[in-house]
């Protein structure tokens, strides 16, 4: 579990000073609690809205019955992305206040079908996971732990589509909307240039590292699921550390609320450190590719061992990620075996 929002901290009474509440709801995830936040402002505006439970609608009421406001009152509702500790709620909420939904244009179709989504979601990852080696036992048993999950999450109607540079106007702030894909495709994080604070979701955080898992794209057919995978995957390290170079210059930034954990204030140095981190990672996948060829799962397993099972959407994605990284960089070529596994070969040698 990354480490939690500290309500008696600095950051928490500056988001404060700028009528931000952040309310951490709980989730059955590894990560833990997500950071919903309250703008009190006009439009009353929650930004996601938690996991689809009784336990997280139940902490939302009585938070916000803490700052004398009800669900009812809400009059708008910003979803930042795809995940679903980030959206399960908002139908109910929807329903029951009647504010608008606002997401990204792209995603909206997504949320609308959001179980044939979820299925195509998987159905994609299970073809991945095959092509890069992992045995077809540990796929068929991520499918059932990703189904039982799915609950989590709801079928969302968005009523108000965002785009890349949108600005959403409130009585007392402006929110410049930017697209931030790598974590996830929808990723959204939402500006506030003149009190300098960006509400960055699961873009940022600084507990831990967000994962940019491989997914499928936003506007890929639902029934060409398991074609896709065997398309060119998605690029997600690289579109992630693109997207973190933009936001590295987006301009002075005094305060990041984050969808995990507590609010910081260095981005800069911050984004840095995730460069270098990605930078040794890639060296270290390219030391083990140049001693001998191997799948994408093997290089999971040479890194993480047992957790490469466990865990191991995330893994290959993360392994993924900085062999795409080094095919660009010509250093690493992509071959398949008979089987149609595919496997990584250096290009020269670690000394040259
Ligand atoms: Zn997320």
């Amino acid at each position: 579990m990354s480490a939690l929002w500290d309500h008696d901290s600095a950051e928490a009474a500056a988001a404060r000073e700028r009528g931000i509440h952040a309310i951490p709801l709980p989730t059955p995830f590894a990560i833990g609690p997500i950071n919903t936040y309250l703008l009190d402002d006009d439009p009353l505006t929650l930004i996601d809205t938690g996991p689809n439970s009784g336990l997280a609608l139940d902490a939302l009421e009585s938070e916000l019955g803490k700052l004398c406001k009800t669900i009812e009152e809400l009059e708008l509702i910003i979803i930042s992305h795809q995940h679903m500790d980030h959206l399960g709620l908002t139908e109910i909420i929807a329903r029951r206040s009647d504010a608008p939904v606002a997401a990204l244009a792209s995603l909206a179709p997504c949320l609308q079908q959001y179980d044939e989504w979820m299925e195509a979601d998987d159905r994609f990852a299970a073809a991945v996971m095959l092509r890069h080696g992992i045995p077809e036992e540990t796929c068929l048993a991520l499918r059932s732990v990703s189904r039982s999950f799915r609950g989590w999450g709801a079928p969302t109607t968005v009523t108000q589509l965002l785009a890349e540079g949108d600005e959403l106007s409130f009585r007392d702030r402006t929110l410049t909307v930017h697209h931030r894909p790598g974590h996830s495709p929808s990723d959204t994080i939402f500006f506030d240039a003149e009190h300098r604070t960006l509400l960055a979701a699961d873009h940022l955080i600084a507990s831990v590292s967000s994962n940019p898992l491989i997914a499928r794209p936003l506007d890929a057919p639902l029934d060409e699921a398991d074609d896709a995978a065997q398309c060119a995957r998605p690029k997600s390290l690289m579109i992630y550390l693109d997207s973190l170079a933009k936001t590295r210059e987006i301009g002075p930034i005094d305060l990041i609320l984050p969808g995990h954990g507590p609010g910081f204030v260095n981005h800069v140095e911050l984004i840095d450190e995730r460069f270098r981190l990605h930078k040794r990672r890639a060296e270290k996948l390219y030391d083990l590719i140049a001693e001998k060829p191997r799948s994408g799962y093997e290089l999971a397993q040479a890194l993480w061992g047992n957790v490469a099972v466990t865990q191991a959407y995330l893994t290959l994605s993360e392994a993924l990620g900085h062999v795409d990284v080094l095919i660009s960089e010509g250093r690493v070529a992509e071959h398949f075996d008979e089987d149609g596994i595919a496997y990584f070969e250096a290009t020269s040698s670690p000394t040259s």
